[in-house]
């Protein structure tokens, strides 16, 4: 039996959600859920990891805070994270095409982690979201249309994230322009070409309608 996550176990516990919590006295942000297989007695146990959605590799390695890891894209603008993997488990590599269920590698306890388990995030546009919204849905079914609805309006001066999902959205349809994060000149003005050749009024402002526009882009490329 396997669950969306582990491969001999149908059973699965979250030991840390997703959110802020207090470690060690300073409020930290966990940007993804902590996981461990269960056995029948109900004690936690080690497993292999499998990819929770279909894919391509798009990171696998290692760094200090996250041990050995993959990071899955499942589309334009959905991505996975796996970390913590034992030491010479990983068995994907960059570039790889994975299917639901796949292993990936042994759960572990390399990076910063006091013990074995699973960290699983997924990133929507760049953003870590609570993964366990996702735990009973496929990935290419999850309506990113609400996520974009939910979105404020971006206009001259933004900064941040979702501007450099702006940029390189319009450099998917042809623009130039460096994707720095910051809503400057050159992004008003990228903005205001591709609205005018999708009939939108021209106003440099990114709304709802023309993010629905700019997605139908991501996805035609
Ligand atoms: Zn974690």
């Amino acid at each position: 039996m396997a669950s969306r996550f582990f491969k001999n176990y149908d059973r699965y516990k979250i030991t840390y959600p997703f959110g802020s919590r207090v470690i060690f006295g300073k409020k930290e942000h966990h940007t993804g859920v902590d996981l461990v297989a269960v056995a029948e007695n109900g004690g936690a146990v080690s497993d292999y990891v499998v990819a929770f959605d279909s894919g391509e590799v798009i990171e696998a390695g290692y760094n200090s805070r996250s041990g050995y890891y993959c990071k899955i894209r499942h589309d334009e603008t959905l991505v996975t994270l796996y970390c913590h993997f034992k030491k010479g488990t990983l068995r994907v590599k960059k570039g790889d095409k994975v299917v639901k269920g796949e292993i990936l590698g042994y759960m572990g306890s390399t990076g910063r982690s006091t013990g074995a388990h699973l960290h699983f995030g997924i990133s929507l546009f760049g953003e870590w979201v609570d993964p366990e919204k996702y735990f009973d849905k496929d990935l290419s079914e999850v309506n990113k249309l609400t996520v974009i609805q939910e979105r404020k309006l971006l206009k001259r001066g933004a900064k941040g994230e979702e501007v450099k999902l702006l940029q390189t959205l319009l450099n998917f349809h042809g623009a130039k322009i460096e994707c720095d994060s910051s809503f400057g000149p050159a992004t008003a003005k990228a903005l205001a070409a591709f609205q005018r050749s999708r009939g939108i009024t021209a106003d440099s402002v990114a709304g709802v309608v023309t993010w629905q526009e700019l997605m139908k882009i991501a996805k035609n490329t």
